[in-house]
C-alpha cells in the first residue's frame, strides 16, 4: 500500500497544479523546536495555508450553509484516489506532513469514531510508514459532518520516537496481547495502546470510549483526538481526551491572541501556527497552558486507568 500511496502521490503532484504548489509551499514553512520543564520537546510550524482549517468555523449553521468540500461530488476533478472498503485515500492539498493524506468516506456521514474503530485499526496497518489520525467533530475537525481520518508519514510526529523510547510513557496495564500505557513530565494527558492484537486493540478503544462516554456529557461523542499506526507487529494507539475544543488565547484579542486550534497533529507534537506572529511570540509555557487547558487532568487519566483495571 505505501508504494500505491506513493505512485499517488507521485502522479498527484504532476498532474494536480494546486496540490504540487501546496507541496513546494510546504518545503518552505518554518520549524523551531520548543523544550519542556520534563525534558520532552515539540514543534512548531507556521504554515499560513492552514488557517481555513485552524479558524474554521465549525458551528451547525455554517456547517450546513457550505457544500460539504469531502463529498465525491464537490472535490477537485483533478483530485484521484485510492479505494479501500468504503474509505476513497486520497492526498491532502493542505499539507503539514511531507506526504499528508485524507481518507474520507465514500458517504456523507457524520463524523464519529464509534462505528470506524475497525476501519481505523485495518487503515494504520494497511497504511503501514504513516501514522493515522481521528479528529472528532469539536477536536479540529474541518467537515465534521462528513467522516474521515488523515494520516501523515511517519518520522514527523515527536510522540512516535517519544513513544519508542519508552521515556515518558509509563507502563499501567499489562496483559497477555495488550499493554496500556498514561504518560508523565508529557504536558498533556495520554492514554496509549499497544497490542499485537486486532481483537484486543478493538476491545480496548471500546473500553476506553464507554469509559469516557459514562464520564463526560459531550455529545455526541467524548471529546478526544486518536493518533494509530502499525509498527514492528503491533498497533499502536494514542488516546488523548479531551475537555474543550479550543483554549482561551484563540479567542482573545489584540497581542494576547495565539491562533491555534489543538488537533491531532499538535497533540503528537507539532503545533500549527498560521499566523507568523504567533510562531514568533509563542513559548514552551503558552503551549503547556494550552495543553492544560484542551485535556484532561492527570487525576482523570487514573480515574479512566483503574475502571480499565476493573
Ligand atoms: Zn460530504
Amino acid at each position: 500500500m505505501k508504494y500505491e500511496v506513493g505512485e499517488l502521490f507521485k502522479s498527484q503532484l504532476s498532474e494536480w497544479n494546486f496540490a504540487n504548489k501546496q507541496y513546494a509551499a510546504l518545503q518552505k514553512v518554518e520549524t523551531k523546536t520548543l523544550k519542556f520543564k520534563g525534558g520532552a520537546t515539540v514543534k512548531v510550524q507556521f504554515n499560513p495555508e492552514r488557517i481555513k482549517s485552524s479558524a474554521a468555523k465549525v458551528d451547525k449553521k455554517s456547517i450546513a450553509e457550505r457544500p460539504c468540500f469531502l463529498c465525491a461530488k464537490n472535490r477537485p476533478a483533478e483530485q484521484k484516489g485510492i479505494d479501500f472498503e468504503n474509505f476513497k485515500i486520497l492526498i491532502n492539498p493542505f499539507p503539514i506532513f511531507p506526504v499528508h493524506l485524507t481518507i474520507v468516506h465514500t458517504e456523507h456521514t457524520e463524523q464519529l469514531i464509534k462505528p470506524f474503530v475497525e476501519p481505523m485499526l485495518k487503515l494504520s496497518k494497511k497504511l503501514q510508514g504513516f501514522t493515522l489520525f481521528y479528529n472528532g467533530a469539536k477536536c479540529g475537525a474541518s467537515a465534521p459532518d462528513h467522516f474521515h481520518f488523515q494520516a501523515g508519514i511517519e518520522g514527523f510526529l515527536p510522540i512516535e520516537e517519544d513513544f519508542r523510547t519508552k521515556k515518558f510513557a509509563v507502563l499501567v496495564i499489562e496483559n497477555p496481547n495488550i499493554k496500556v500505557y498514561k504518560w508523565t513530565n508529557y504536558e498533556r494527558e495520554i492514554i496509549t495502546i499497544e497490542s499485537n492484537s486486532y481483537g484486543s486493540s478493538i476491545d480496548m478503544i471500546n473500553k476506553i470510549y464507554g469509559i469516557l462516554a459514562k464520564m463526560y456529557n459531550h455529545t455526541p461523542e467524548p471529546m478526544l483526538n486518536i493518533l494509530s499506526y502499525y509498527k514492528s507487529g503491533n498497533y499502536v494507539i494514542h488516546i488523548f481526551p479531551r475537555s474543550v475544543h479550543r483554549p482561551d488565547c484563540y479567542f482573545a484579542e489584540g497581542s494576547e491572541q495565539i491562533l491555534l486550534s489543538p488537533a491531532s497533529v499538535d497533540m503528537g507534537g507539532v503545533l500549527i501556527t498560521p499566523r507568523k506572529e504567533d510562531y514568533d511570540k509563542i513559548t514552551a509555557k503558552d503551549i503547556s497552558d494550552i495543553f492544560a487547558q484542551v485535556c484532561i487532568t492527570a487525576k482523570e487519566t487514573d480515574e479512566i486507568i483503574s475502571k480499565l483495571k476493573i
